[in-house]
């Protein structure tokens, strides 16, 4: 229960519900409760250990989730562990690093309590909140971890998801089948915030006509909340409990419905929790519904249109990250007005007034409503993911602005980058931490202090590398015989893949959503070719994973295509696709690939982040020069694939795949194969080191969060 001034954000409510669950514990093990709730220990040394350690059959069977761990660990496993001085002490000391870092008061400064708010359709925090499709979610989570670090007063803004992303399963042809599975909110770390007098605080909005009740949730990523609306309410329809069921949903007035929630909703769920807004960052056009509710806040205030579009454009920032022309949704007049009909009158705007800020031509009646374009006029500031990309989108959308030259299109750019410590694998991470003892605090990319990389043993460099090619190695085993079985195969050939996999051979990855335009397909271009390669001498296996939309049936006829590798002549456990990927799996192939490709369709792919993950722990690069990799590549740091955007996408494929096979074959092989008298491959090490040197420091979240103007510059 609430007193009149307690916040009204959740705080107490987290508070409460690690209380209660600490009552499953032996009172020297209440702390776990409390780290329970907050991912913050998923991120910091020694976390993962600390409940791997309660109960390591039951850690891994609750998918790593620590909330449904406390909640089913048995009483006498418990007590056995708080009898552990060792344990507690290590507990003790966790708990103590929890309170100073998470602790902290994160705000602007005395006089300035405001926060930004971070508005995503999904989010990739942990893989135990199944909450995001691909890599805008998992840049999502990256965002929050790195703000938390830095003390970056923020909050996330996303939609709770019942049913949340979609699992994949393939038949024994390597079609695509997918299922979807409840979440069990209950044993999530996440509460339902609640108001004043104790009831689940509830934000309205209009949908269909109707009033769609709609539930907070509160997650804690370290100093960061994150709030999920959930319309799974009983006040609501059937149908309107349905709109935030699943991810994307397919059926488009759903889909708008959502987008609704998210950008309506989310701006009067801060409003309602009194949270003091500065700054709302809106990610892809499924937030830019925000821009009308603050609108409409404007408006009602008695504003004229100009005076608020000025207002808003003060207090907006908004970042494309598709592309794509097809990925950028629109609207039809018609259907904005059927699902959302009260969207312009409550704004005291007539439909004539509000449809063109969602038009390229305003005047153009014809053309749909559409939520980038809304969000890239009344946005104070705009950008796109990449250098190139930025280009990219200058161009895209110059439309919207005719009396304007292209490079006077005010899309600017910010290169996306990723959360090291989410991502390295822990014994780099050590490798690392020896070298560069403040890679924590993340120097900028000039700074001397990251050339000490340069001083890593080949030996020591190369010891790693292999350990993390052979724990990869035992998982592909493991969940290959699993999926085998899964889809109906025999015993003997479903065990027959425990008998694959080499742990020296060059370990090739390609992991990502599964869509068209990043080719995963070339890799079957040339089958002879490809086949000769993978059977050669010099041994080469290549490990795949990755969802393709369960409504783009393109994409899924590009995994049944690799999927048939499989059964190539000899070529069998040479090539493996790993079913359902996710997080957890994304972590496990980008520390275990020596090599990690990428074969976006020339100016296609927005950034790429999976990459960046790879080269933390060692892996090299290529790709074709698009989205981060046109600006990280150098001759000597990695391999590119040099596209011709005026080709047509038939001599592209052709082109990309030659260049493809002819890297691998011509370069990637004997570099890896050349070894030393102590059969360490040293240029390949030498090529390690000059890529996490150049990289690392670039395409980090901190450096992304300081080019956002989110955190400063920090200089030694
Ligand atoms: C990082 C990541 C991605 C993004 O991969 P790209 O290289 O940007 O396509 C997708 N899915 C998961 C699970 C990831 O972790």
């Amino acid at each position: 229960m609430q007193g009149p001034g307690d916040p009204k954000d959740g705080t107490n409510d987290i508070m409460e519900a690690a209380h209660l669950m600490a009552e499953h514990l032996p009172t020297r093990l209440h702390p776990l409760a409390t780290l329970a709730y907050n991912y913050w220990w998923s991120w910091t040394r020694g976390g993962d250990a600390l409940f791997h350690d309660l109960d390591p059959e039951r850690w891994s069977r609750c998918g790593h989730n620590p909330v449904r761990l406390v909640q089913e660990v048995t009483h006498s496993r418990s007590a056995a562990v708080a009898s552990s001085e060792a344990y507690t002490a290590r507990l003790t000391a966790f708990h103590d690093q929890f309170e100073r870092e998470v602790g902290q008061p994160q705000t602007r400064s005395p006089q300035d309590a405001s926060v930004t708010a971070f508005l995503c359709a999904e989010f990739g925090v942990h893989g135990s909140l199944p909450f995001y499709a691909g890599g805008l979610g998992i840049l999502a989570g990256d965002f929050l971890k790195e703000a938390s670090d830095r003390g970056t007063p923020m909050v996330g803004i996303g939609l709770f998801y019942q049913q949340g992303s979609f699992h994949q399963r393939l038949d024994t042809s390597g079609w695509q089948h997918e299922y979807w599975l409840e979440t069990d909110s209950d044993r999530l770390p996440a509460v339902v915030v609640t108001a004043s007098d104790g009831t689940p605080l509830t934000i309205r909005v209009p949908v269909h006509g109707r009033t769609v009740s709609v539930r907070v949730w509160r997650v804690d990523a370290g100093r960061v909340p994150l709030y999920l609306l959930d319309s799974d309410h009983p006040d609501n329809t059937p149908a309107d409990r349905w709109i935030t069921a699943r991810l994307y949903v397919g059926n488009r007035d759903l889909r708008l419905a959502q987008y609704a929630l998210l950008g309506i909703g989310g701006v009067r769920a801060l409003r309602a929790m009194g949270i003091p807004t500065g700054l709302f960052h809106l990610n892809e056009g499924h937030a830019a519904l925000a821009l009308v509710e603050l609108l409409r806040e404007e408006l009602t205030k008695g504003s004229t249109l100009d005076d608020a579009t000025a207002r808003i454009r003060e207090q907006t920032r908004f970042t494309t990250h598709t592309p794509v022309a097809a990925g950028n949704e629109a609207f039809g007049g018609d259907q904005l007005r059927a699902i959302l009909p009260g969207l312009a009158e409550g704004t005291g705007l007539t439909w004539q007034e509000l449809l063109p800020l969602g038009r390229t031509r305003p005047g153009d009646e014809g053309e749909p409503f559409g939520l980038t374009p809304l969000a890239l006029r009344l946005s104070g500031t705009a950008n796109g993911v990449s250098q190139l990309h930025g280009t990219v989108a200058r161009s895209m959308w110059q439309g919207l602005w005719p009396d304007r030259a292209v490079e006077d299109v005010p899309i600017a750019h910010v290169t996306n980058g990723v959360h090291g410590r989410t991502w390295i694998a822990p014994e780099m991470a050590a490798l690392v931490y020896r070298y560069v003892p403040d890679w924590q605090d993340a120097p900028p990319p000039d700074d001397p202090a990251w050339d000490a990389l340069f001083e890593i043993p080949d030996d020591e460099i190369w010891e790693v590398r292999c350990q993390l090619r052979t724990r990869l190695g035992a998982l592909v085993r493991e969940q290959s015989v699993t999926d085998r079985l899964g889809r109906g195969a025999s015993v003997s050939y479903s065990e027959s893949a425990a008998r694959m996999w080499d742990e020296n051979a060059l370990t090739i990855g390609f992991a990502r959503r599964i869509a068209t335009y990043k080719r995963l397909a070339l890799v079957t271009r040339q089958p002879e070719r490809g086949l000769r390669l993978l059977t050669g001498d010099r041994p080469l296996q290549l490990v795949i994973a990755g969802r393709a939309h369960p409504l783009d049936d393109g994409a899924k006829h590009t995994v049944q295509q690799v999927f048939a590798l499989n059964d190539l002549p000899n070529a069998a456990g040479r090539v493996v696709f790993l079913e359902d990927h996710d997080m957890e799996l994304a972590a496990q192939l980008v520390q275990g690939c020596d090599l990690w490709v990428n074969l976006p369709r020339a100016l296609q792919e927005a950034s790429g982040t999976s990459g960046m993950k790879s080269v933390l722990s060692g892996g090299l690069q290529l790709s074709v020069l698009d989205g981060w990799w046109a600006e990280a590549y150098k001759p000597g740091n990695g391999w590119a694939i040099e596209p011709d955007p005026g080709l047509s996408h038939e001599e592209q494929d052709h082109r990309d795949a030659e260049q493809l096979f002819s890297l691998i074959e011509n370069e990637v092989l004997p570099l890896f194969y050349e070894r030393d008298s102590r059969g360490i491959p040293v240029d390949w090490v030498s090529l390690i080191k000059t890529s996490m040197r150049s990289h690392i420091p670039r395409f980090s979240a901190t450096r992304m969060l300081q080019d956002y103007g989110y955190s400063d510059v920090r200089r030694r």
